[in-house]
C-alpha cells in the first residue's frame, strides 16, 4: 500500500516521558498522529522530575537549562509559545567558579565583565577571552546543521555542512588541547572547559568539538526555570494532554511486538497497543534489551552494548535547609584542587577523594522551591560509574560526611545542623531505582567513536518502524540536544509513515 495515499490515522507508541520521549510525541500529535505516552514511573521528566519532601522541592537532574531555542521551535510547532508556558529566568552571573585556594571566577554572558574576570586569573591571557568567543561562537554554527539531522552510515559524514565545518573541527585535539591555542593559564582553561562535564567527561578526553557548549552558555545564557527544570517536562505533559496525547503513568512497555522486520504494537501489563510507529525514549543501554530480544539485535546485541564506554555518574545530596545562604550563588562549582586527579579517579570507576563538588542554591533566585525561610540546596558530586565495582551501599553515608565536611569548609557554612530534610542517591540507585545502565547518569560517552553514525541511531536499524530519542541517541546528552534528538525522531517517523513533516500542520503539507 502507498503510505501516502492511505489517510487513515497513524498510531504512535512513545515508550518513556523524559524530555526527549515527551517532545517526540507532542511533535507527533502535531502532524496528525494518534499516540499513546507510556511511563513506567507515576510521574513524567524521568531524569528531569521532582520530588517533593516536607515542602521541599528538588530538581532530580538538570539544574541548568541551555539553549531553550530548540523547546521554543518545538512548542511553536504546536501552537504553543515556551515563554509563557515556562518562566524562565537567565541568571547573570551564570555560575561560580570556585578552585581550592579560594580564588573565584563569575562567568558572566558580558563580555567586558569577563574579560575582567579572566583578568583576575590571568593578565595575559584576558585579552583572548573576546576572539576565542568569536572562534567558538563561528564553530556552533557551523555545526548546528549537523547536530540537526540523522546520521545512518558513514556516507551521511559527507556532507556541505561536514565540509564546511571541517577547517574548525581539530578531531586531534581534546577540549583542554583546544584552549590551550588560547590559555596559558589552568585555571583559565579549566573556566571555559569544565562544561564537558555536561556530557559526563573529561576536558581531556572529550572531543574538541564540544568546546561549542561554552558558547552556548556565553552566547545563548544559562537558565533557571522557575520551578526548577521539571517545570518543563511538567509544561510539555500538560500540552501534549491538551492536544490529545494519551498519556498512562504506571504503565511500562514490556515488549515491542514485531512480525518479520517490523514493529507492529507494543505490549503492556494490560493488553497490547497496536503502533504504526514505536518511538523508544528509555535509557537506551537498559531499555531496547528489555524490549527487543537478543536475537533480534544485530547492531546493538547485548554484547556490543556491554563493550560501549558509558559516562561518569553522580552522588547526589538533596538538602532542605533552614534559612537562607544569600551569600552563595545559585550555581557554584568547587573545583578539586587536583582536578586530572579528580578525572583519573572518575574515569576509574571510583568515589573521588577530594572531588569536585556542585552546588545549586536556587532560593536565591526561586522562592518556590522552600518554605518560607528556608531553602534548598542541591548537590552533585561527579564520580566513576558501577563499573568500578565501587560498594556504594556501604560507601554512601560515609561518603555523605566527606561531602559535608568539604562542603561546609569550601562555603564557608556550617551545613549539618541547618538540615531539615535530606535525601541521597548514590551511582546504584540511579540504576536501581531509575533503571539507568551502570547508573551512568549521562548514557554513551561522548567520544568520536560513539557519536554521529557510530551512536544509536534515531531511526533504529534492526527492526522496522522503530524510533529513538533521548540521551543515549544521536546527538547525544543534555536538554538541547535531546529535543533535537526528538525532532530528528518525530521527522523519520512522520516521513516513514507518510505524514506531514512536524511543525506543519496537514493543511500546510497539502499546499
Ligand atoms: C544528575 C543529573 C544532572 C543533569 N544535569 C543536566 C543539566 O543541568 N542540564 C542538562 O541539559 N541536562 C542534564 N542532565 C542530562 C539530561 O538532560 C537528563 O538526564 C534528561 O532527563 C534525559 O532525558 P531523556 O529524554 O534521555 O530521558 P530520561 O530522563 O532518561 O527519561 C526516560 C523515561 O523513560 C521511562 N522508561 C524507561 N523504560 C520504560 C519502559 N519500558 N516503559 C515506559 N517508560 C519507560 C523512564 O521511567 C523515564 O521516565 C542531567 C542528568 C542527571 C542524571
Amino acid at each position: 500500500m502507498n503510505a501516502q495515499s492511505d489517510t487513515r490515522a497513524r498510531d504512535v507508541v512513545v515508550v518513556g516521558a523524559g524530555p526527549g520521549g515527551l517532545a517526540t510525541a507532542m511533535l507527533l500529535r502535531a502532524s496528525g498522529a494518534r499516540v499513546t505516552l507510556l511511563e513506567k514511573a507515576d510521574r513524567v521528566g524521568g531524569r528531569t522530575a521532582s520530588f517533593e519532601q516536607d515542602g521541599f522541592t528538588f530538581d532530580y537532574g538538570p539544574t541548568f537549562y541551555l539553549y531553550p531555542e530548540v523547546l521554543r521551535e518545538i512548542f511553536a510547532a504546536c501552537g504553543r509559545d515556551l515563554d509563557r508556558e515556562v518562566d524562565l529566568k537567565r541568571l547573570d552571573p551564570m555560575y561560580r567558579l570556585q578552585f581550592d585556594d579560594g580564588n573565584t571566577f563569575d562567568a558572566t554572558p558580558d563580555i567586558d565583565r569577563l574579560t575582567a574576570e579572566a583578568a583576575r586569573i590571568s593578565p595575559a591571557d584576558a585579552p583572548n577571552v573576546r576572539a576565542y568567543l568569536a572562534e567558538n561562537a563561528a564553530k556552533f554554527e557551523a555545526f548546528r546543521p549537523i547536530l540537526q539531522r540523522p546520521f545512518a552510515s558513514a556516507r551521511d559524514l559527507v556532507g556541505v555542512d561536514m565540509l564546511r565545518a571541517l577547517p574548525l573541527f581539530r578531531p586531534w585535539l581534546t577540549v583542554d588541547g583546544d584552549l590551550k591555542r588560547w590559555f596559558r593559564h589552568p585555571d583559565l582553561r579549566l573556566a571555559f572547559s569544565f562544561q564537558s562535564k555536561y556530557l559526563g567527561m573529561s576536558p581531556f578526553k572529550c572531543p574538541s568539538l564540544f568546546t561549542i557548549v561554552a558558547h552556548v552558555e556565553y552566547g545563548f545564557g544559562v537558565y533557571h526555570p522557575v520551578g526548577g527544570c521539571n517545570a518543563i517536562p511538567k509544561a510539555m505533559a500538560r500540552i501534549a494532554r491538551e492536544m490529545g496525547v494519551d498519556i498512562r503513568l504506571s504503565e511500562g512497555a514490556e515488549e515491542i511486538v514485531t512480525e518479520g522486520r517490523r514493529a507492529t504494537a507494543v505490549r503492556t501489563r494490560t493488553g497490547t497497543i497496536p503502533a504504526d510507529a514505536v518511538v523508544v525514549n528509555g535509557d537506551f543501554a537498559s531499555t531496547i534489551p528489555r524490549l527487543i530480544p537478543n536475537a533480534r539485535r544485530k547492531r546493538w546485541s547485548d554484547k556490543t552494548i556491554a563493550k560501549k564506554k558509558y559516562s561518569c555518574s553522580t552522588f547526589m545530596l538533596y538538602l532542605g535547609i533552614e534559612g537562607r545562604f544569600d551569600d552563595m550563588h545559585h550555581h557554584t562549582i568547587y573545583l578539586s584542587e587536583d582536578y586530572t586527579k579528580n578525572i583519573r579517579e572518575i574515569e576509574q570507576g571510583l568515589a573521588p577523594r577530594e572531588p569536585t563538588i556542585y552546588v545549586q542554591n536556587a532560593s536565591v533566585t526561586d522562592p518556590t522551591l522552600a518554605p518560607e525561610g528556608h531553602s534548598t540546596l542541591y548537590v552533585l558530586v561527579p564520580t566513576g560509574n558501577l563499573e568500578g565495582g565501587e560498594d556504594w551501599e556501604a560507601l554512601a553515608p560515609v561518603y555523605r560526611e566527606k561531602i559535608l565536611d568539604r562542603l561546609s569548609k569550601l562555603s564557608g557554612h556550617d551545613i549539618r545542623p541547618r538540615i531539615r530534610t535530606e535525601r541521597m542517591i548514590s551511582p546504584a540507585d540511579w540504576e536501581s531505582q531509575m533503571g539507568i545502565y551502570r547508573g551512568a547518569t549521562f548514557n554513551l560517552a561522548h567520544n568520536l567513536g560513539q557519536m554521529l553514525h557510530r551512536r544509536p541511531h534515531n531511526r533504529y536499524e534492526d527492526v522496522d518502524g522503530v524510533y529513538l530519542t533521548g540521551g543515549g541517541t544521536h546527538p547525544g546528552s543534555g536538554l538541547p540536544t535531546i529535543f533535537e534528538s526528538a525532532r530528528i525522531a518525530a521527522r523519520l517517523a512522520a516521513e516513514d509513515m507518510g505524514m506531514p513533516a512536524p511543525g506543519m500542520g496537514m493543511k500546510e503539507a497539502a499546499e
